[in-house]
């Protein structure tokens, strides 16, 4: 798959950002104007969070070293999440600090601990969320629940924003073999997420309807899985280029909440019954309202964007629909594997808006968090 298979696509829904998608930037020339800073052999750079709100330095550090289950990976992209500018500015807490930030990761195994039979020159992705293994959820294949996680990279143990980056062997996953880098990293956060919401806590079947609410990255992530499990999709997005890109994916309709309805929408295009699964990945004041009303009796009502503020939802739709309404956290080593192989297939892509060398993590940062991203920014270190 080409790195820029989609460079017209909203990563973040325009719900929350709806500035124009069609700036571009200079990337490539960006991207070929690769530091000349040299790292010797036993340090690297890396781009660090050293207080809260200021930009990232990017400064020398010592290269790690792999033991026992670990791997070193020489990065290949970093993608470049809203979750970076959170962390960065210490909302709603701060990271413990320093911290290389980057959980979005694809690179090649470059050497591993003696007990790890990973071939060096392995491509892989990163599973950001390395669970303690031994909790009960852990040993449910639920590391995203788990008690006690060893790491979360980028959260709050180094990262992938960086020339290298050392994790436990068991949370790398093989890259298809027609996979980019920068392919892979986009979808370590929000494909492996819709892999979650859809597969393992939506179980959507083969000829369900499915509503996603938002085309950001885990929306049109969304459409493309519940499509590749076989049912029939339905996008509800304001940004008409977001909306374009769903369709595109394979939704067989794509309502605009800024023009019409959107329940009556949906149940018009139901036959009146409703949705038997709505995903919403916005989670504002309003969505999760609207999704319970979207969805028919016995519905699945998913909800994985959130606000940390209440919002409205009609309990007497609720009991009397008995809508089954439930929450998605991240995504499990299994999601993370499964993403791949839809990716190896060409049922999952994933969208690079444009590349970064390391040295501009704060350029791209700062350009993220001006709006109108169209796909993902990711860093080439
Ligand atoms: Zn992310
Ligand atoms: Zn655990």
């Amino acid at each position: 798959m080409s790195e820029r298979a989609c460079e017209r696509t909203n990563e973040h829904s325009a719900f929350a950002d709806a500035t124009d998608p069609c700036s571009t930037g200079d990337a490539t020339e960006r991207a070929c104007e690769r530091t000349n800073e040299h790292s010797s052999p036993e340090s690297m750079l890396a781009a660090v969070l050293v207080r809260r709100g200021e930009p990232l330095s990017v400064r020398s550090v010592r290269k790690p070293v792999p033991g026992p289950g670990q791997a070193l990976v020489r990065v290949r992209a970093a993608g470049v999440c809203h979750t970076d500018l959170h962390l960065r500015d210490g909302v709603p807490d701060s990271p413990p600090m320093p911290l290389v930030l980057g959980h979005e990761i694809a690179g090649e195994v470059t050497a591993v601990g003696s007990d790890v039979d990973i071939p060096i020159g392995e491509r892989v992705l990163v599973y950001y969320y390395d669970g303690c293994g031994a909790c009960d959820w852990c040993r449910r294949g639920l590391e995203n629940l788990c008690r006690t996680p060893a790491a979360k990279w980028g959260f709050d143990t180094d990262g992938g924003f960086a020339e290298y980056f050392l994790a436990s062997a068991r949370c790398l996953v093989p890259l298809p073999a027609d996979l980019s880098f920068a392919g892979a990293a986009v979808l370590g956060c929000a494909g492996t997420t819709a892999m979650h919401v859809v597969g393992a806590v939506g179980k959507v079947a083969a000829g369900e309807d499915v509503v996603v609410i938002g085309a950001g990255g885990v929306g049109l992530a969304a459409v493309q899985v519940a499509i590749a499990h076989g049912a029939s999709v339905i996008a509800v997005e304001p940004h008409p280029a977001s909306r374009d890109r769903a369709l595109e994916y394979g939704a067989r309709l794509a309502v605009d909440p800024a023009a019409e309805d959107v329940v009556a929408a949906v149940r018009t295009a139901t036959g009146g019954h409703g949705s038997d699964v709505v995903v919403d990945t916005v989670g504002n004041h309003d969505t999760p309202g609207q999704a319970v009303l979207m969805a028919q009796p016995q519905g699945r009502v998913v909800l994985v964007g959130y606000t940390d503020r209440p919002a409205p939802v009609a309990v007497v739709s609720v009991v009397t629909r008995e809508t089954q309404v439930l929450g998605s956290v991240g995504a499990t080593l299994a999601d993370a594997r499964e993403a791949m192989a839809l990716a190896a297939d060409g049922s999952l892509r994933g969208c690079v808006a444009d590349e970064y060398p390391l040295t501009g993590v704060n350029d791209a940062l700062a350009r993220l968090a001006g709006g109108g991203v169209v796909g993902r920014l990711v860093l080439v270190p």
